[in-house]
């Protein structure tokens, strides 16, 4: 087993790690930038070590000074959380180079999926389903593009394929506009990720999110962990997700978990990772892999009782998966609300120092976050201030207990988007479930 980890990120993953070391009797290091220097995790943490000052890219995103806080603590392993570093493939491999266990994917894995192309190319040959596209980058003469869109049908999305975030997407909707769309996408996607590698998909007009948790061992096995609806969102950001999807038929879960577990053997997958799909008209369609944990997890963590973070350690470690793929029961419900220090009507981000926090309670609710009453929420970083999450035996509970939570939940000095949450909470559509990607940003635009 792993004795002593570094945990590369900040905030409430940061403490989430922490906590999965401990329950497995690992000793933690706490990397934090100036910015973060009063956390409580920090200090919680077996050792902890300044890589830098507040901005990211000197901190977080500073690989040299992750590796050698490794190094000067004696850590065997350094486990990325999500962001920063978790999906940069050079970084796994310097990682794993330096003589230290990467909790994740081999560098190679983290690479292939990286690139957009690569990626539908592999889910394609494990028989995953994507959307139909020009299966490789849109090159070659404007009248031969213009073919290809006409063959895949419009609207059609121009996709940069090292895009990420949301960024480097464009949806097509006639003939006239489709070149110079090509043109800026291409402009775009070189001036934010360095690539102009673009590509070509059917743009599905009302689809909802649909994701697969996978866990692979090194030993060959996989297992999925269904799957979680993340239709809430605002700008491509999640904001709201649960575990099961509703109305998604056990029969149909099955079906595609058993696809996924088998894409991730395929392509020699190890730790835990996420499908990501749009489902339209009862078809899932391929979309990305996330070669990490999600911010979401818990929702999956509430219903199967698998600790996913404790499960990627002791991949990690080398360990064989204790689970068979008949040993994971889905029980009752879970949503997870993001709670975020901004404006709940114009979303413009709300740091500063809280001077109350009341995190909710009672049966079936969990509270992850790194903050508490004077907790100072730097303005450098993500707003993400906390996930409350809500379980219960049924959808209906658990939405009914979230609103509780939500109404017992104080946290002042700063502004959050906790109003924003509860009116998603008594929206009659999303009470209805199975409402549509597009479905929170119209109902904002009102
Ligand atoms: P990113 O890496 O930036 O998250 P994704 O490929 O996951 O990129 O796409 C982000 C979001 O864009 C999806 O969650 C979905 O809302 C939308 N999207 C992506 N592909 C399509 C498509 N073919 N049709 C409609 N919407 C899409």
């Amino acid at each position: 087993m792993i004795e002593k980890l570094v945990i590369a990120n900040r905030g409430e993953i940061a403490l989430r790690i922490q906590r999965a070391c401990r329950a497995l009797g690992i000793r933690t290091v706490a990397l934090y930038s100036e910015a973060d220097r009063e956390a409580k995790y920090v200090k919680l943490a077996d050792e902890s070590v300044c890589i830098g000052p507040a901005r990211a890219a000197d901190s977080y995103l500073n690989i040299p000074a992750v590796i050698s806080a490794a190094e000067v603590t004696d850590a065997q392993a350094i486990h990325p959380g999500y962001g920063f570093l978790s999906e940069n493939a050079d970084f796994a491999e310097r990682v794993e180079q330096s003589g230290f266990i990467f909790i994740g994917p081999r560098a190679e894995t983290i690479r292939l999926m990286g690139d957009k192309i690569s990626a539908i190319k592999a889910m394609k040959k494990a028989g995953v389903p994507c959307v139909p596209g020009s299966d490789g980058p849109v090159t070659g003469r404007d009248k031969e593009i213009h073919r290809m869109a006409a063959h895949i049908g419009y609207p059609v999305l121009i996709k940069a394929t090292a895009g990420g975030g949301g960024k480097g997407m464009r949806v097509v909707h006639t003939e006239a506009a489709l070149l110079n769309a090509v043109v800026l996408t291409k402009s775009e996607a070189k001036a934010a990720f360095g690539n102009d590698t673009i590509y070509m998909e059917k743009y599905l007009d009302n689809p909802r999110h649909i994701e697969f948790q996978v866990l692979a061992d090194t030993h060959g096995h996989a297992i999925h962990l269904g799957e979680r609806d993340c239709s809430m969102q605002r700008r491509h950001q999640k904001v709201v997700e649960e575990c099961p999807a509703p109305g998604l038929s056990e029969k149909l879960r099955h079906k595609m978990g058993e696809r996924c577990a088998e894409a991730a053997r395929k392509i020699g997958y190890r730790g835990a990772g996420t499908f990501e799909f749009l489902y339209q008209n009862g078809e899932f369609y391929f979309i990305e892999m996330n070669t990490r944990v999600q911010v979401e997890h818990p929702v999956t963590e509430m219903v199967t009782g698998v600790d996913i973070v404790r499960e990627q350690l002791r991949i990690a470690a080398g360990e064989k998966m204790p689970y068979r793929q008949k040993d994971i029961q889905w029980r009752g419900h879970a949503v997870e609300c993001r709670i975020n220090a901004e404006d709940p009507k114009n979303f413009i981000p709300s740091p500063g120092r809280i001077t109350t926090w009341h995190p909710p309670g009672g049966p079936g609710i969990r509270v992850d976050s790194h903050v508490y009453t004077n907790y100072f929420v730097p303005p450098y970083y993500d707003s993400m201030i906390a996930k409350l999450v809500a379980f219960g035996d049924t959808r209906e509970m658990a939405l009914a207990r979230m609103r509780i939570a939500l109404s017992e939940m104080i946290v002042d000095g700063i502004k959050t988007n906790i109003p924003l949450h509860q009116d998603i909470m008594n929206d009659a559509g999303f009470i209805r479930g199975g409402v549509n990607i597009h479905y929170l940003q119209k109902k904002l635009e009102l």
